[in-house]
């Protein structure tokens, strides 16, 4: 059961984060990796779940290299676990390579303008200077084309002072096993290692790492299986939800049949009805968009393992809940109600709002009361 800390006793709505299911998400993907490195993917602030605590538990795991998308979050990182290496996804803006180098983290170089930025800073500080070259293999996003790569190569021959430390790419449309994409990117990573075969290479996030081990390389770089994302993935290792949420039962009212609930009066009880008000709104992440129409259902919540029906509209501070087929007691004022957790998965709650469970997670409010368990 979540503990409820009396030190939450103002807050609408409490997050708990269950460092140790993190933990074990990660040694599941460790043992997935076979022997070869397992990286772990922190960005927009580790999806969410907050740098500063989610990096050391890694760090504690055996995590040893570090992804973020942009320089402030590396240097987050190097505050916490010092001797981690940490590549920042986004690049090289124009200008900063001089603050790479003061940081200490390396950057993903995507262009052939900016492995030239990165060569002529490091040249002139003198400093063994690890970057990351991310080829582009059909994503079509970020990453240096096949071609500008193949000059590069060439080039490689004859010297220069940049050590690239790892060449990555990045699969598409890995979360849909047999889509053709997944085999033509493999098959173009494989001819990029090739060509780079002392150093280690990287193709898969969460959803690429579960494909099959002809995708591992030599590093595996998930992100939201971590966080216990992605339907929990359904494959051959055993990934747990990291977060959990519970709402505050601020009240809950007798509402007669035929009287309308929350704003527009868009849902109206069919019978006598009680409805609890809980203390989470749009405001902190629980989406607007999680309130059914005429197209589909709302979103649904948990009370000790029974589903309760989200009705009327999400509002920016509280919901209302359905709670008349739940034993009063269980559904009383100062009791909580689990809107994400076992029985409502992000990626559950996600669908109600027509995003993915990466959006939900990069969403938690600031409100919240944050628990770390498992520290
Ligand atoms: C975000 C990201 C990942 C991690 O993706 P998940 O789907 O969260 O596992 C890996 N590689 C790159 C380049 C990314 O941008």
């Amino acid at each position: 059961m979540i503990p409820l800390l009396s030190a939450n006793a103002n807050a609408g709505a409490v997050l708990t984060i269950d460092l140790d299911a993190l933990r074990s998400n990660y040694r599941a993907l460790c043992s997935l990796a076979g022997g070869i490195e397992c990286s772990a993917v922190v960005k927009a602030d580790a999806y969410g779940l907050g740098i500063e605590r989610v990096v050391p538990a890694l760090w504690q795991a055996g995590c040893r290299t570090f992804f973020v998308a942009l320089l402030d979050e590396a240097v987050r990182v190097l505050a916490v676990v010092p001797h981690a290496r940490v590549y920042v996804l986004n690049g090289l803006f124009v200008d900063n390579a001089v603050h790479f180098l003061e940081s200490g983290a390396s950057p993903v170089l995507s262009s052939l303008e900016e492995i030239r930025e990165w060569q002529t800073t490091c040249r002139s500080s003198g400093k063994r200077c690890p970057s990351a070259l991310h080829v582009d293999t059909g994503i079509n996003r970020m990453g240096i084309s096949e071609a500008e790569f193949a000059v590069w190569a060439d080039n490689q021959r004859q010297g220069t002072d940049i050590s690239v430390t790892l060449v990555m790419s990045h699969l598409a449309c890995a979360e849909e096993r047999n889509h053709p994409m997944n085999e033509i990117q493999l098959e173009k990573f494989g001819e990029v290692q090739r060509r780079m075969i002392d150093t280690p290479a990287s193709l898969a996030n969460s959803a690429g790492s579960l494909l099959d081990p002809r995708y591992h390389f030599d590093m595996l770089r998930p992100g939201i299986a971590l966080y216990g994302g992605n339907s929990l993935l359904p494959c051959s290792i055993h990934l747990k939800p990291v977060v959990h949420l519970a709402g505050r039962i601020m009240q809950v009212r007798d509402v007669p049949s035929g009287g309308g609930v929350g704003y527009g009066a868009t849902w109206v009880a069919r019978r006598d009805s009680r409805i609890a008000v809980v203390g989470a709104g749009y405001a902190d992440g629980y989406f607007r968009a999680a309130t059914g129409n005429r197209s589909g259902p709302a979103a649904y919540c948990s009370i000790d393992g029974t589903n309760v029906q989200v009705v009327g509209r999400i509002s920016m501070d509280m919901i209302t809940v359905d709670v008349t087929d739940i034993d009063p007691d269980r559904a009383a004022r100062g009791k909580f109600v689990e809107l994400l957790g076992d029985n409502v998965l992000i990626d559950d709650f996600a669908q109600f709002s027509g995003t993915i469970g990466y959006e939900v997670l990069t969403n938690l409010g600031s409100r919240y009361a944050r628990v770390y368990s498992g520290a």
